[in-house]
């Protein structure tokens, strides 16, 4: 029997975990060639595997990896310069982002993914500008991704028609391994205009694709788009055929209880992303979501506004503005809110919420440290007690990509530097 720090998996042989603590109650698993082989009970199982490594985890927490279903990595640099502003995407992020080029991307992505990692997130849903950049970011840290190249036609800081065309290239040529992956990503309602909303649909369907979209994020938005066509920001977007079980449309801070409906029979998956909600304006309506059971999906957005993306530390955020902003949440288990960084997540890109065999071994481990002791429920364990400073391993494809808090690909040294060097470069661009 191997101690969790004693261990060298070797690649391509299988490994069994045994002895942890699970969301499920199973206390064995076996990956093998980077999938869930088996997975139950530890005395039930363990006669079928006889020759696997075995892996003590010594009653520590392994739970399916953390999903992060809305990020803008490559925003590191505006880390600290978001807050105490005014229609800052306008005014402030826009106007700064021009001065991006395809070379920086996947360095400024580096603090935000590295972060992410070590709160225990094994995928990223990303949405931004050069994104062969951060696709290869994810590989080179062995992360999980589902990438989009943003499309604006009518505003961003990079909009025109040639947008789809960016984001069909990178489809054909993809830059990146199987563990990323490519998805359709419009930037909102307002800044893309009907035609290119309906091309967007349209090509999701014929490729198969997942769609991941801002929607109805600011009282701008809803003005302009009420304005120009009569109906809300998700009416609108229903209207052009971009809704639908395969679509995560975030924000959504200005939708009503008509717009509530639509989602709820398109299917749709709502993004929420409660730290930078508050900073630029205010918590979602969270209880109408739950109320029309519509999907959630927790995410941290960026460093302009969500700061870090520390997934357990968004998990609590959002469990407590959630609170605060309506009284009928505060009887909602712990569970839902955990649900929105595994379950939810993994059933809207994978198609089924739980760890099962066959499935990719995705895992966090989190130390059984004193402060969060006892646990008498593991979710609300998880959601309140627990931090990113008991993450001690993360698995991507039974990959030990995270070990003892270090990263295994690449060193975090080297990232750092590059990381510093590409904000210096920026900020000389930006500010000079
Ligand atoms: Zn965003």
């Amino acid at each position: 029997m191997q101690k969790a720090t004693e261990l060298n998996t070797p690649p391509n042989q299988p490994f069994a975990l045994t002895n942890f603590q699970s969301l499920g109650g199973e206390d064995f698993l076996v990956v093998n060639g980077g999938k869930i082989a088996a997975l139950g009970n530890g005395r039930a199982l363990a006669s079928d595997w006889p020759k696997v490594n075995v892996v003590d985890c010594q009653q520590a927490t392994v739970i399916p990896g953390l999903m992060n279903s809305h990020i803008h990595a490559p925003m590191g640099f505006f880390r600290d310069l978001g807050h105490g502003k005014q229609n800052m995407i306008e005014t402030f992020l826009f106007p700064a982002e021009k001065s991006l080029t395809p070379e920086l991307i996947a360095p400024l992505s580096y603090s935000y993914l590295v972060d992410a990692l070590k709160s225990g997130t094994t995928a990223v849903a990303e949405h931004y500008y050069f994104s062969a950049g951060v696709v290869q970011a994810l590989d080179r840290i062995g992360m999980r991704g589902f990438v989009g190249e943003t499309i604006a036609d009518l505003g961003g800081a990079f909009f025109g028609e040639d947008n789809l065309k960016r984001s069909m290239d990178l489809l054909k040529k993809w830059p990146g391994s199987s563990r990323v992956r490519p998805v359709l990503a419009p930037h909102a309602a307002d800044t893309v205009s009907l035609k290119l909303q309906k091309e967007v649909a349209q090509i999701a369907k014929s490729e198969n694709l997942h769609i991941h979209m801002h929607l109805s994020q600011s009282v701008g938005e809803r003005e302009r788009v009420t304005k120009a066509h009569g109906k809300s920001p998700v009416a609108v977007a229903a209207q052009s055929g971009l809704l639908g079980s395969r679509t995560i449309a975030v924000h959504l801070l200005t939708a009503d209880t008509e717009d509530m409906k639509i989602l709820a029979d398109t299917g749709t998956t709502a993004g929420l992303c409660p730290s930078s909600q508050v900073v630029y304006h205010a918590l979602a309506p969270v209880a109408e979501f739950f109320r029309h059971k519509i999907p959630v999906a927790l995410g941290t957005d960026c460093a302009a506004s969500g700061d870090n993306a520390d997934m357990l530390a968004e998990l609590k955020t959002a469990a407590l503005c959630s609170m605060t902003a309506s009284a009928e949440l505060r009887t909602v288990p712990a569970a839902t809110f955990l649900d929105t960084a595994i379950a939810n997540p993994r059933r809207f890109w994978f198609g089924d919420p739980g760890l099962k065999v066959g499935d990719s071994a995705d895992l966090t481990w989190l130390d059984r440290g004193i402060e969060r002791e006892p646990i008498n429920d593991l979710a609300t364990n998880l959601v309140f007690s627990a931090s990113s400073r008991q993450v001690r391993h993360v698995l991507v494809e039974g990959e030990w990509i995270l070990f003892d808090r270090k990263l295994t690909r690449v060193s975090e040294d080297d990232l750092r530097q590059e990381y510093l060097a590409a904000v210096a470069e920026i900020q000389r661009r930006v500010f000079a």
